[in-house]
């Protein structure tokens, strides 16, 4: 991508209203565009590293075995009525009259859905178990939409469901999705602590909540930090491995403050292992067995003749507020540079020449070294505007891309000063950059 005819809509100065990091951020490199309260049109910027980690959530949700459909946007109230929700949701759920006056709603979440579609087709133990998932725009019409898109009212949301015969075959299919979040967070460069959480209207009585720390978060967490150290890529996707794996994290204490217990948190932590800190929430998963199935009779026949319901979970990760959650984590706000991780960057190199009025040469090397990278899978993006050096350097450390490559018109075409973007120059040769940057990539 050339700068002068990209979509990129830089700001000089630090907007007014964003009162936090990536909001702010956001809005300077034009990522993302206000249309009302809590509503954002994606720019090219904002919408490439979005999908990008749409890509990885789907990933390793396709590593444990779930499998994506896409579900509408907009729901009839009908089923809604069935589990009961439909007066329970209160005000955040919006809704909406079609011209034959029936009750529909923008979706706020989906097990109702899901559940209907299920009950449809399955009706024996024999298809058991089933995860499902679909990565959708969401609508909830939040009291106090705020931070940009990290607490908006309409939002892209990846959810899953899960589908089982037993309590014990629904704590396995639960555990898949505990490692899977562990997993893809860790591949989005972020360290993410799992926390035992309450349920609130989605029901049930196991969940947890997957917080990354940040000053700004909205969540407050009180944690035995030796949770930090663990990891999980050893777990098998199997019984034991993955039950052992949820046993090891939940042995440390770390509750958001609604199952905050002053005593029990002293007990059990010593002092010089407490964190009292805040968070910001990316995932969320619950267990609530037939809470929805029940009411809406979603049930399979036994092995045995019987009947009975299916056992079902939730899981969900915020995959719009991830983009504003990796910037709250990788903006050194002081500095003005960003460093998005290789996973999700919107470009993995920018190539900065110094243009001269009256001489192209730095433009033509840069052009070619674009060329190069290209071919070899790797996406760039070149300055070619005549705005000097200082200036360019600024914009491109804003926009984040991991890897710079700064050329002069001195440049020798042998050996590049290249550099980790906020970082100190090396000379080193275009062949060893492009092997750096893919291994890099495929590590990832
Ligand atoms: P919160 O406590 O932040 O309001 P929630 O518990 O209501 O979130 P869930 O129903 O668990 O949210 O939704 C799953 C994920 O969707 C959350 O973990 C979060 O990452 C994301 N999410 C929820 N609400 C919003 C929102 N208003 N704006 C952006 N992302 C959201
Ligand atoms: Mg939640």
């Amino acid at each position: 991508m050339y700068i002068s005819k990209s979509f990129i809509p830089i700001l000089k100065n630090n907007p007014s209203e964003a009162k936090i990091k990536s909001h702010q951020l956001m809005l300077r490199v034009g990522m993302i565009k206000q249309s009302a309260a809590g509503i954002y049109s994606w720019l090219p910027l904002g919408f490439k590293v979005m999908k990008k980690i749409e890509q990885v959530v789907r990933e390793e949700q396709n590593k444990i075995g779930a499998q994506e459909i896409l579900m509408p946007t907009i729901q009839s109230s009908e089923i809604w009525k069935e589990s009961g929700r439909y007066e329970d949701y209160g005000e955040e759920m919006l809704r909406i009259k079609d011209r034959q006056d029936r009750e529909m709603l923008y979706g706020p979440t989906n097990e109702e859905l899901v559940t209907d579609i299920f009950r449809a087709s399955i009706k024996s133990y024999k298809s058991l178990p089933q995860l499902l998932y679909h990565i959708q725009w969401k609508f909830r019409d939040e009291i106090r939409p705020r931070f940009g898109i990290m607490r908006c009212r309409e939002f892209f949301m990846k959810d899953a469901y899960s589908f089982d015969i037993s309590d014990e075959d629904a704590q396995f299919s639960y555990n898949k999705f505990f490692l899977s979040y562990l997993k893809t967070f860790k591949r989005l460069d972020l360290t993410a602590i799992p926390m035992a959480a309450d349920t609130g209207p989605i029901g049930g009585n196991l969940s947890h909540e997957f917080i990354i720390l940040a000053e700004t978060g909205e969540s407050k967490i009180f944690t035995d930090k030796r949770i930090f150290d663990l990891t999980a890529e050893d777990t098998k996707l199997e019984k034991n491995s993955l039950q052992d794996m949820r046993k090891k994290y939940e042995k440390y204490y770390s509750v958001t403050d609604e199952k905050f217990n002053k005593e029990e948190f002293e007990k059990k932590v010593l002092n010089e292992n407490r964190l009292i800190t805040k968070g910001i929430e990316v995932g969320h998963i619950f267990y609530f067995g037939d809470k929805y199935s029940k009411p809406m009779g979603a049930s399979v026949d036994l092995p045995g003749g019987k009947k009975d319901f299916v056992k079902m979970g939730s899981y969900g990760i915020g995959v719009s507020r991830l983009v504003g959650a990796i910037i709250e984590a990788k903006y050194d706000e002081k500095s003005e540079v960003m460093k998005w991780p290789i996973s999700v960057a919107p470009y993995d190199v920018a190539i900065i020449p110094m243009i001269n009025k009256n001489d192209n040469s730095a433009l033509e090397k840069a052009n070619n070294i674009y060329l190069e990278l290209n071919k070899n899978n790797i996406d760039s993006i070149i300055d070619d505007t005549d705005e000097n050096f200082s200036s360019k350097i600024k914009k491109m450390n804003l926009i984040g891309a991991p890897y710079q490559i700064i050329i002069g018109k001195q440049t020798d075409d042998a050996m590049l000063e290249f550099r980790e973007v906020g970082g100190e120059s090396q000379k080193i040769k275009l062949k060893d950059i492009i092997n750096k940057i893919t291994k890099q990539k495929v590590k990832n």
